[in-house]
């Protein structure tokens, strides 16, 4: 852990015990203890299985979403689960709950919802949007959920529990999605993904909307990866066209878990009219109520949600504004900068390709030194296994249908159903100074 952060945790927890101890002198339960000798064996054997991670926080782990979350996060963490206040009801920790009410504010800010809006912390995204999901039933009950093929697979399965119709909208060649092949009044809610997770593609919102507008069609966002990406809708790094609208959806979800630098376990989501709040309506005998304020319990299907998330992302967005300048934006500007940069190699050698630009900072390629498909999976597997047998670089494989795959790049043979490429995840800003090693790495292995 980094010494800053590794202080103001001591001082912190120091802090909150003469707290504790305020309250009268006491001592944790026999019950409840160890010897040293028993300690340091359980957490010598622990920290050995630890160590069967890939280096998620390293900059060589360049393969899916992962990282650890900012130092800073994890030591406000680890300070609120000294408490472990539970966010349910206001009095399960009336400070945590507090901050989540300002972390939600703060966010619903950042996409331009203003004041109105309805919200809370999830434990995930697949939550996140399983609420949305569920107000967008509730909304339109005898209707169909709309996504396209590339949106998240917890669509499709969300709304078989929720035992509705999903229907798949096609995307053509261009990104936009072909709207004259559905019907808009079998539809309630379109789902629009802004930065997908297979390669971060950012659906086309500004195409979207006006169509839904006019057939009454709700909107709902998965910005579960990409939400943090509208600090650089201003600059000239991405297209911010889909980002500027984002305040006119209906719903939005963002997981502060992967691009928000929190521990897992912070999910979000958002609604633009208060009034859905009416569907959450639960008569608890559990709950007590101390305050005529705004219950997050009431307005969340989860019950129990760690304050301790709520607490992190606080401190997180105190220390990290929601800017293109200063906070997020420097950090996802440098993803963003990693992503281009090795498109880039890929363009300039021959013995990489990238299989599109990438949008955001994930980027899809494949050893060009191939001649069909099936020899570019079996490279691809081979280059994947190499970084990682001898600790050089971990990336991840994603599977294209090879029709989806030729019509890009039509000089391979196609002779296989699916073709299996390389996929980077650059999430980490350490990542726009260590890719031309990477690049170099993984040409050498060729
Ligand atoms: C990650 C992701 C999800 C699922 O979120 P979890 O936090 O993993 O449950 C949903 N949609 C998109 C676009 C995602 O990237």
């Amino acid at each position: 852990m980094d010494p800053q952060a590794q202080k103001s945790l001591k001082t912190g927890l120091r802090s909150l015990n003469e707290w504790i101890n305020s309250y009268g002198a006491w001592k944790p339960d026999e019950t409840l203890q160890f010897s040293d000798e028993k300690a340091a064996k359980v957490f010598d054997r622990l920290t050995q299985r630890l160590k069967g991670n890939y280096p998620f926080e390293h900059p060589v782990y360049a393969g899916q979403m992962l990282k650890p979350p900012h130092p800073l996060s994890w030591a406000a963490y680890a300070m609120a689960m000294s408490i472990n206040p539970n966010n349910h009801a206001l009095d399960g920790g009336p400070p945590s709950s507090e901050m989540e009410k300002e972390a939600i504010a703060e966010l619903a800010d950042f996409f331009g919802y203003g004041d109105t809006y309805l919200g809370h912390l999830t434990a995930s995204g697949t939550i996140a949007n399983l609420e949305a999901l569920w107000i967008a039933r509730e909304s339109h009950p005898d209707k169909k959920i709309a996504f396209s093929d590339q949106s998240h697979y917890t669509h499709e399965r969300m709304c078989s529990v929720l035992r509705v119709e999903g229907i798949k909208v096609p995307v053509s060649e261009d990104g936009y999605f072909d709207l004259d092949a559905i019907d808009p009044d079998q539809i309630g809610t379109m789902v629009v993904t802004l930065g997908t997770t297979g390669l971060g593609e950012v659906e086309p919102l500004d195409q979207v909307l006006p169509w839904a507008r006019e057939h009454g069609i709700r909107i709902h966002i998965d910005a579960a990866y990409g939400g943090f990406f509208r600090t650089l809708m201003n600059s000239d790094l991405i297209d911010g066209t889909s980002w500027q609208f984002m305040q006119e959806a209906d719903s939005i979800v963002v997981d502060p878990h992967k691009h928000g630098l929190q521990p897992y376990g912070c999910g979000c989501v958002l609604f633009k009219d208060p009034s859905v709040g009416k569907f959450y309506k639960h008569d608890s005998p559990y709950t007590y109520f101390t305050s005529e304020d705004l219950h997050l319990g009431e307005i969340s299907l989860e019950c129990s949600r760690a304050g301790a998330a709520a607490v992190a992302l606080w401190t997180t967005l105190q220390l990290f504004p929601l800017k293109e300048k200063e906070g997020f934006g420097p950090i996802l500007t440098k993803c963003r900068k990693a992503a281009l940069k090795m498109y880039e190699l890929t363009n300039s050698g021959s013995k990489l390709k990238a299989f599109k630009k990438p949008e955001l900072d994930i980027l899809g390629y494949f050893p060009a030194t191939a001649y069909s498909t099936s020899e570019i999976s079996s490279l691809s597997k081979q280059i994947f296994d190499r970084g990682m047998n001898d600790h050089s670089y971990y990336l991840s494989l994603y599977r294209i249908p090879t029709k989806t795959f030729t019509r890009l790049h039509p000089e391979f043979k196609a002779d296989s159903e699916n073709v299996t490429i390389l996929r980077s995840v650059f999430m980490k800003p350490e990542h726009e100074g260590f890719v031309s090693d990477l690049y170099k790495n993984i040409e050498n292995r060729l």
